[in-house]
């Protein structure tokens, strides 16, 4: 590969560190009154990206790139999707964009104080005709929906993704019926208060218990938690600590630490180069999804820990044994809302939202009944009969700044998650027993040398088919769900 299309390709990786650490530091430490300068600089970081991205010479170098093995042919692979995306989209749509995005935020701030529907719904039309636009532009797959699923998701497609869902609602739905006939498992949270400074110190042990390493990335504060990776060697995370509970802190720490794990596990090698990256966002969210559910909601993890956390909490913790407290981080309940679903009924929130955001943008759906249809599938998937819109329609923000698509990676990364631990757990026969003793260290070399060190050098079925024997299956989380709360409800 020659030196230029290198360089080229290490000055995009250094450049896009600097948007991660500027958006980082104006979520977290930034002065109210930054705004406006950052919002300045961070314009002119990005247009410096894309400027050296869809530079025609680049172009050229890549078609003439003579790349030398393995490596370097998925660095070429890699680049030309990402600038193939970049050129194919016209800049007036990609400002026409970004424009409805901003008037749909606050069409639909308006829509969720008058609790009406019809206040966002022109913002939305506007912002569903673009998308088609876009997905005509990008042109990847064979129906509009599966463009807009690429760009988080490289290669999934709707007609894939379809049956995967069907599949997986027929799982979900009577599970949850016959959870909900059993008793509900005892709060022993609720009705106290749970203080700031132990909770924070509390995830601060827990992020090198988990093999976060401290010495190359942070845990910050922050409305809404995230990851951002500079590198393999300044991976920042945030969290959120609120003082009715203690599980936010705790489960949004070791979401967000899997996440920070998979960034701080890509290969030396790799640094300053695309490969350096997660093939997806659902393969993303596998990892994190994967240590905050099914380590960080497991008994063997909580016979470890809560005698540590009891430590901070002695007085609100007594009398709460290991059992008691496993239970009461994994009730299950059909709730309204997408981010306050336990695992098990958060998925039939995102088949919901796909199913919806695939007719609207095959044109079987028009905007002004999405209301409706959201109310009759919420009835189907969850039981539950929408009376407001915030607690419906208009609850995410997604659609409001124009985001189709990005949903279901949520739920890839549940099935991607169990998939990975189910394949950890047939290589590590001592996994619990590790984990039990406070050793996730055996799970973190499984992970790092099946999935993180790989990178980007795969896309992520043929990643999962390396690694599990087979690509996207819903038996791996099915039998996870099935085995996890037949113990826990007694079913
Ligand atoms: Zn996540």
């Amino acid at each position: 590969m020659r030196t230029e299309l290198i360089q080229r390709m290490q000055e995009l990786r250094d450049l896009a560190a600097l948007v991660e650490l500027a958006q980082w530091d104006q979520d977290t430490y930034m002065p109210k009154k930054g705004a406006e300068g950052r919002g300045a600089a961070l314009g002119t970081l990005k247009s410096l990206y894309h400027q050296r991205l869809v530079d025609p010479y680049l172009g050229d170098w890549l078609d003439a790139a003579d790349a030398q093995g393995f490596d370097e042919e998925a660095m070429v692979r890699v680049l030309r999707r990402e600038r193939a995306q970049a050129t194919r989209v016209p800049e007036r749509l990609v400002r026409a964009l970004a424009e409805a995005g901003t008037a749909g935020l606050s069409a639909w701030k308006r829509a969720r104080d008058e609790q009406r529907v019809a206040t966002f719904a022109p913002a939305l039309e506007a912002i569903v005709r673009l998308r088609r636009e876009y997905a005509d532009a990008l042109g990847s797959g064979t129906e509009r929906y599966d463009a807009l699923l690429d760009v988080y998701e490289p290669g999934m497609r709707s007609a894939r993704l379809a049956p995967v869902f069907a599949e997986l609602q027929t799982v979900l739905v009577p599970l949850v019926q016959a959870i909900e006939a059993r008793p509900p498992p005892v709060d022993v949270f609720g009705g106290k208060v749970w203080a700031d400074a132990a909770q924070w110190a509390f995830t601060m042990e827990l992020l090198p218990a988990v093999g976060f390493d401290l010495d190359a990335g942070r845990q910050d504060r922050s409305v809404h938690p995230f990851s951002s990776g500079q590198s393999v060697g300044d991976v920042r995370l945030t969290t959120r600590v609120s003082l009715d509970t203690p599980l936010p802190a705790i489960f949004g720490t070791l979401h967000e630490a899997g996440h920070g794990l998979f960034e701080q596990g890509f290969a030396p090698k790799d640094f300053r180069t695309v490969l350096a990256q997660s093939p997806s966002l659902g393969l993303h969210e596998s990892q994190s999804r994967l240590w905050e559910n099914v380590v960080g909601r497991s008994l063997p993890f909580w016979k470890h820990h809560l005698p540590r956390l009891r430590r901070h909490f002695p007085s609100e913790l007594a009398g709460v044994d290991a059992e008691t407290f496993w239970k009461a981080v994994n009730r299950v309940q059909r709730t309204f809302i997408r981010v306050e679903a336990d695992e098990v009924t958060y998925n039939l929130h995102v088949i919901l939202r796909f199913e919806i955001e695939r007719a609207l943008l095959r044109g079987d759906l028009d905007v002004k009944d999405v209301e409706a249809a959201w109310n009759d599938k919420t009835k189907v998937l969850l039981g539950l009969t929408v009376q407001r819109p915030t607690d419906g329609v208009l609850q995410d923000v997604h659609w409001a700044w124009g985001d189709f698509g990005y949903f279901p990676t949520y739920t890839l990364g549940n099935l991607y998650g169990a998939s990975l631990f189910s394949a950890a757990q047939r290589a590590l026969p001592s996994l619990w027993a590790d984990v039990e003793r406070g050793d996730c260290g055996v799970l973190l070399r499984w992970l790092r040398a099946s999935v993180h060190h790989a990178g980007y050098r795969w896309s992520t079925e043929a990643l999962m088919e390396r690694v599990t024997g087979r690509g996207l299956v819903v038996e791996d989380f099915a039998s996870y769900v099935r085995q996890k709360y037949s113990v826990l409800y007694r079913l």
